[in-house]
């Protein structure tokens, strides 16, 4: 049997790996993965995510988050013809539990076909500018343009009433750009009206790209981390045990009382006490002292 010691450096060190982006994502996920595993990160030329959907929407994705995300993966991975691969894809919409609030979902996603795995790290965010308004002229835009974060964070500007080919405009981050293109979109629309909405691709997007920077640090770590069984790369939290005992009466909550550690690859489990050193739960959330 091959032992590994302790003292080899990491499976990843000096490897070449893809990430399919054609919005800059490099400039936030390379760093991380060069610094903590010594990951090379290279970028294919002339690739095309956009054919799996846009946030404009001009083409519409299909299938999860996820399944765009692997399949964008592969895309790069068989292009450069490396073995490991790496993408992020985010998803905006409204906050679930408060629709005033915009939320992003980010996911990061490491392929290995040479050891049949993947590795995920995602993280639910109000960090986020998402939004989008309904203007005929510039001057109807307002607070939008603070809270949407411009000029740093760019516009995209579209006829309301819907897609017409040649009638979007990305990337905006000039006042006369926005103008026109509200002038143009507006009297293409059958309401007159044009939508301007958050420009959410990375590069377009301080905010965005600082988020998928934090995903990237955490799945470097991650993936630096070797299995206790099978020295595998990729061991982490893979689920939750709910039932944390009340402060008051000890009977079981809904909070999270146990974190399961596993293995992208065997079947290696280690559940331990949640990391952050809490016991007990707040009887506010208890069903008996505070139904
Ligand atoms: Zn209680
Ligand atoms: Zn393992």
């Amino acid at each position: 049997m091959h032992h590994k010691s302790k003292n080899e450096p990491h499976p990843y060190h000096r490897r070449e790996v893809c990430l399919a982006t054609m919005h800059g994502k490099e400039l936030a996920i390379s760093a991380p993965f060069q610094e903590t595993l010594g990951i090379f990160v290279r970028v294919p030329k002339g690739i095309d995510t956009d054919v799996l959907g846009t946030f404009s929407g001009e083409v519409e994705r299909e299938g999860t988050p996820l399944e765009v995300l692997r399949k964008k993966i592969r895309l790069g991975m068989s292009k450069l013809g490396l073995s490991q691969g790496i993408g992020s894809e985010g998803s905006f919409g409204p906050y679930v539990h408060f629709p005033l609030i915009a939320q992003g979902h980010e996911i990061l996603l490491w392929i290995d076909d040479e050891r049949g795995i993947e590795v995920v790290e995602q993280k639910i965010t109000t960090e986020t500018n998402y939004g989008f308004k309904t203007v005929s002229a510039w001057e109807e835009l307002g607070d939008f343009l603070k809270v949407s974060g411009f000029p740093s964070h760019a516009l995209i500007v579209r006829p309301n009433s819907g897609f017409i080919p040649g009638l979007i405009f990305k990337g905006l981050r000039k006042e006369k750009q926005i103008k026109e293109a509200i002038e143009r979109s507006a009297s293409a629309s059958n309401d007159s009206q044009a939508q301007v909405i958050t420009d959410m691709r990375a590069h377009m997007n301080p905010t965005r790209m600082k988020v998928i920077g934090e995903l990237a640090e955490k799945l470097a770590r991650r993936i630096a981390t070797l299995c206790p069984n099978c020295l595998c790369p990729g061991w982490g939290l893979v689920d939750i045990v709910r039932g944390l005992p009340c402060e008051l009466c000890g009977l079981k909550t809904e909070q999270i009382a146990y974190e399961v550690y596993g293995c992208p690859s065997c079947n290696e489990k280690n559940t331990l006490p949640r990391q952050d050193g809490i016991l007990k739960a707040n009887p506010a959330s208890c069903g008996f002292c505070n139904p």
